[in-house]
């Protein structure tokens, strides 16, 4: 167990690391950043920041000494350069390696028994259109690596849409994955403990737009409902096939014919913020717990439910209305401009 007072390392210091901050600091915690900007969102909330780029081997060193337990709330880190933390990264790096690269994925998913939709391996154009005669149209195209809110995204309708495609996505290695003429989205939430003890949320129903996820609901009502408990099923195998400590999110399509996985986030994610007011447990404290070894806190729901609304871009101008807003309750993460796309805070309403 690493008792209150110990040092956590977050490596990413984003929103997410920010919330894992507040949380931890209720639980008398310390926590030290790695991030390499200069005013990253959770070092306002945080104990130490080392402000170093993430392959930066010696600062990765000297992180890893500082701290007592370190974890991640950023995908997208080498995962050669966080060998040097150890067993202090919780999860570890194997949960990391699979959720990088969006072929691995797909293939460990369904190597757990899980399904996803029809997809293939690219590498060029010819692949491109291989592709298209064996998954069909539409498709769409992911880059393995780096995607994130929809980038590294190109969608195929049509033939010809297959050479600007691939040349939106930069020609990178890629994955082309069937349109899934889904009826909702959803998630599974859980934290998973060393023993093996785990705890899921009520699953969301997730709304995006534009690739970028707009709205999570709970409950998530009948489109979702029925298709929960397989999808429960499935998240928690790919878990223990992970041997994931911490939270772990899975973003399923609910389809026609069950649930599909579309994704894993191996980390706390933003369709588990209406955690915060909305469930007698948060999925930030869930994960403090869980890495620092403390007992399952309990997952329910405070209320009725809640809706948890992101703000996007300039979206944020909008936060006077928000904050005088009864029973609202208004995350702002601090970021300076307000970029398009860019996620700025975020308002949840809880139901009674
Ligand atoms: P992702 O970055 O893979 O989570 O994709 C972002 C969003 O794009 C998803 O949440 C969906 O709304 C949409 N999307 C991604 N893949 C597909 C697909 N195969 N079929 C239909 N919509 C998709």
């Amino acid at each position: 167990m690493i008792p209150p007072g110990s040092t956590i390392g977050i490596i990413g210091g984003g929103q997410l690391g920010r919330m894992l901050s507040m949380a931890a600091a209720q639980l008398a915690y310390k926590c030290h950043i790695f991030d390499p900007h200069e005013h990253p969102p959770a070092a306002d909330v945080a104990a130490f920041h080392t402000r170093a780029v993430f392959d930066d081997a010696a600062a990765l060193e000297a992180f890893g000494a500082a701290v007592d337990v370190a974890t991640y709330e950023f995908e997208n880190v080498p995962v050669e350069s966080l060998a040097v933390l150890g067993e202090k990264l919780q999860p570890g790096t194997r949960s990391l390696a699979i959720a990088q690269d969006r072929a691995t994925e797909k293939e460990f998913i369904e190597s757990c028994g899980a399904r996803v939709a029809p997809w293939r391996r690219v590498s060029c154009l010819a692949d491109v259109t291989a592709s298209v005669l064996k998954v069909g149209l539409p498709l769409i195209l992911k880059t393995r690596r780096y995607g994130y809110d929809g980038k590294g995204q190109a969608w195929v309708h049509a033939r010809r849409d297959e050479q600007p495609a691939w040349a939106m996505i930069g020609e990178e290695p890629a994955i082309a994955e069937a349109a899934v003429p889904f009826v909702a989205e959803f998630s599974v939430i859980l934290a998973r403990w060393a023993d093996g003890r785990h705890a899921f949320w009520d699953s969301p129903r997730n709304e995006h737009e534009d690739g970028i996820l707009r709205r999570s609901t709970v409950p998530a009502g009948d489109l979702v409902a029925p298709q929960v408990e397989e999808a429960r099923a499935a998240a928690l195998r790919i878990a223990e096939a992970l041997g994931h400590v911490g939270v772990l999110t899975v973003e399923f399509f609910a389809s026609a014919d069950g649930p599909l996985v579309n994704e894993i986030a191996p980390r706390v994610h933003n369709s588990g913020h209406w955690t915060i007011e909305g469930a007698v447990t948060s999925q930030f404290e869930q994960h403090i717990r869980a890495i620092c070894g403390l007992p399952p806190g309990l997952t329910g729901l405070t209320r009725g439910g809640a809706v948890m609304e992101n703000l996007i871009g300039t979206d944020i101008e909008r936060w006077p209305e928000f904050v005088a807003e009864r029973g609202a309750h208004l995350h702002l993460y601090g970021k300076g401009e307000a970029r398009a796309g860019r996620k700025m805070g975020h308002v949840t309403r809880v139901v009674r």
